[in-house]
């Protein structure tokens, strides 16, 4: 079955297998080989390289916060301090060099990137093995300073996000932030380009060299996903629209563990089920392609009520898009794929 559905701002088209996605930023390619394991090295390889455009890559379990929009309120990453092996990390880096990978890694999940002592080194070694992809950190920013911005640099870092949160656990006081944000500027060596400041946020861009600095202070809280179901939101909304974040990524935490979402913690006990296995006996391609992760992406496709962790998820929603009538056939489209 073919299948066009355009509008301004986003499109569907789909021709024989192969689904193309776009709707205001998000561009997906989906085809029929996403929905049944496959075992051929060669289909793997092609598989990834045509879709994923962001591998999360969590290089330490520390975070010196415990927010209360995140699962890590609870206490469970403010102990150890545990690094991802060598052998992991070297093993990501091989595997997607070996498809020449052009999209972004991001070097944080539910840790504080900036405790990581290895994190320079791991910078470095990510441009050097994947010269066409981007780098990028989030941080709180509360190891953040000119020393450190550049060695972030001189290591090859694309960009960082720092986010301001309030006093911790996080609690919001705009006053707070802005000062705190004044202080971290006014520390720093950074070419300003825009600096927008309302009643309850100020967002700064900004470069250091080569590096570009996004500082962002706003109420995360009222925005915040529910995370699995692990952090309590006002909204209880039931998504009903596709979500493509387990075609486009891939998410490893700092013991192999991949998860198939930002919104699964690997170290929540309510959110082990959903692991989809560990680096340390399976490759990163063969997690993708795998059981788990297939069973994931038929749950996530069409527009119909989401179940368990998704089903109150706010992440890249896309409400009110498209109209009745193209819901329906993309769902056709969908079910023809499927069979
Ligand atoms: S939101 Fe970020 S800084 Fe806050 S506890 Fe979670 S990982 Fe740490
Ligand atoms: S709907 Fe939300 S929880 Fe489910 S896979 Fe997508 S981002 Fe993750």
């Amino acid at each position: 079955m073919n299948l066009d559905i355009k509008d301004t701002k986003q499109s569907i088209f789909l021709e024989n297998t192969v689904l193309s996605v776009q709707v205001g930023n998000q561009k997906a390619y989906i085809a029929k080989e996403h929905f049944t394991e496959q075992q051929a090295p060669e289909v793997q390889r092609s598989l990834i390289k045509r879709t994923v455009r962001r591998v999360v890559i969590e290089t330490s379990s520390y975070c010196n916060r415990q927010c209360i929009f995140c699962p890590n309120v609870e206490n469970i990453r403010n102990n150890d301090k545990l690094s991802m092996s060598d052998a992991i990390y070297n093993h990501i880096l091989v595997e997607l060099a070996s498809i020449g990978f052009q999209g972004e890694i991001l070097l944080h999940l539910y840790n504080e990137p900036l405790v990581d002592k290895h994190i320079f080194q791991r910078i470095y070694l990510a441009n050097l093995m994947l010269p066409q992809a981007k780098t990028t950190i989030n941080s709180n920013g509360d190891f953040f300073n000119q020393k450190v911005a550049h060695k972030l640099q001189q290591n090859g870092l694309d960009t960082i996000n720092i986010t301001i949160y309030g006093k911790n656990p996080g609690i919001f006081k705009i006053k707070n932030i802005k000062q705190r944000i004044q202080q971290l500027v006014d520390s720093l060596d950074i070419n300003i380009q825009s600096d927008i400041e309302t009643d309850l946020s100020r967002v700064i861009q900004a470069h250091y060299k080569t590096m570009t600095i996004n500082i962002v202070g706003k109420n995360v809280e009222e925005t915040a996903y529910d995370r699995g179901g692990l952090v309590n939101v006002e909204s209880k909304e039931i998504r009903k629209t596709p979500c493509f974040s387990p075609f486009q990524e891939i998410l490893i935490a700092y013991d192999g563990s991949v998860v198939p979402c930002c919104n699964i913690h690997p170290s929540h006990k309510l959110h082990k089920k959903h692991i989809i296995g560990n680096l340390q006996n399976q490759s990163l391609f063969s997690l993708y392609c795998g059981h788990k992760a297939v069973q994931w992406r038929q749950h996530l496709i069409k527009f119909d009520e989401k179940e368990d962790c998704c089903r109150h998820c706010t992440r890249y929603l896309f409400n009110n898009v498209f109209s009745t009538e193209a819901i329906s056939t993309y769902n056709k489209a969908i079910d023809d794929l499927l069979e």
